[in-house]
């Protein structure tokens, strides 16, 4: 049994947090929100006052939080994580954040005379409950080995990516392809609408063909083809279109930092900020067809 502190008990945090308790492992769970905390309580979990509270005594620290700010602040300071955490504790960052924050919270964490992970995640909320999350892993050999049992609890596919950032690396190049072929295949669609062709005879082709794809084959913008994708339930997500545009202001950031020429990823991210402060904040990831079909004319 090992002692966690868990920080984020969101919509990932709280599931992924239960499946390690169901395991055998205590869990001290902490949020900001009181009806997190609430629903951790609910769900049979122990919860810390403060998050300082929860990481007294914790062994492994894990951080499932919005973003690459909430974690550096969690992280520092006096009153931070690291300050208060007994020397050489496991932290496991599990939100998605930027490499360059990612490394930062490596660092801190180094200083501070921790080990630390970065370690994001696939799957959504339905592969946390499942505990089938896809875990991308950044840090050294020896501290992955060290917290391998913790990730086969909550997912099912762990790839240890490298060094330092190199978890969150491997996450926003996977998101940006993605991004650029859920784009592809709405655009393919809506120009097939337009020279008359059936989404099912468009679909039996490409998905036979090389224009195979998961945003074709499993996440099929139109309703009909694909009996899960959330075309058929008016583009419920799924993943929705605030975190893919969340996800490829990541990316955005990475080309920048490295002066890569990714011209279709500069793109999609343009239009997913566009489609999410727009109609897609809420709405699944595919819901991009129908901007395309709107600035397509009549
Ligand atoms: P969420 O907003 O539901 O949960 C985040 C939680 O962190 C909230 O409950 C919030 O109150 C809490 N929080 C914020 N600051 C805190 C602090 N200092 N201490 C403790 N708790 C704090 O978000 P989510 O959907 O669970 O996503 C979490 C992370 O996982 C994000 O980085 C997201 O990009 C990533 N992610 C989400 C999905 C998904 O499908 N939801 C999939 C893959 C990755």
């Amino acid at each position: 049994m090992t002692n966690i502190a868990f920080l984020g008990l969101g919509h990932m945090g709280l599931p992924m947090a239960i499946n390690l308790h169901k395991a055998g492992h205590s869990i001290a769970g902490f949020d900001v929100v009181p009806a997190a905390i609430d629903a951790a309580r609910a769900a049979g979990l122990s919860v810390a006052d403060t998050a300082v509270d929860a990481v007294i005594g914790a062994e492994v620290v894990i951080t499932m939080l919005p973003s690459g700010k909430h974690v550096i602040d969690a992280y520092a300071g006096d009153n931070g994580l690291l300050a208060n955490a007994a020397p050489n504790t496991l932290f496991i960052d599990c939100s998605t954040i930027s490499v360059l924050e990612a490394r930062e919270a490596h660092d801190l964490a180094a200083a501070a005379g921790h080990r630390s992970l970065d370690a994001p995640v696939s799957g959504g909320v339905v592969g946390a409950e499942n505990g089938t999350l896809a875990f991308m892993i950044g840090g050294a050999d020896d501290v992955v080995a060290s917290a391998r049992e913790l990730f086969e609890i909550m997912g099912s596919r762990i790839v240890h990516c490298g060094g330092d950032g190199l978890g969150q690396a491997a996450k926003v190049c996977n998101n940006m392809i993605l991004a650029i072929s859920q784009i592809a295949v709405s655009e393919a669609f809506v120009l097939g609408e337009r020279l008359g062709l059936t989404h099912n005879a468009l679909f039996d082709v490409a998905a036979h063909a090389s224009g195979q794809c998961w945003a074709l084959t499993t996440n099929c913008p139109v309703p009909g083809p694909v009996p899960t994708s959330p075309a058929n339930r008016e583009y419920q997500p799924g993943f929705a279109g605030a975190l893919m545009a969340k996800d490829l202001g990541l990316a955005l950031a990475a080309i920048e930092a490295t002066g890569v020429d990714a011209q279709l990823g500069r793109h999609a991210q343009q239009m997913y900020a566009d489609f999410a402060a727009g109609i897609g904040a809420n709405q699944d990831f595919s819901g991009i067809i129908n901007t395309i079909r709107a600035s397509s004319g009549a």
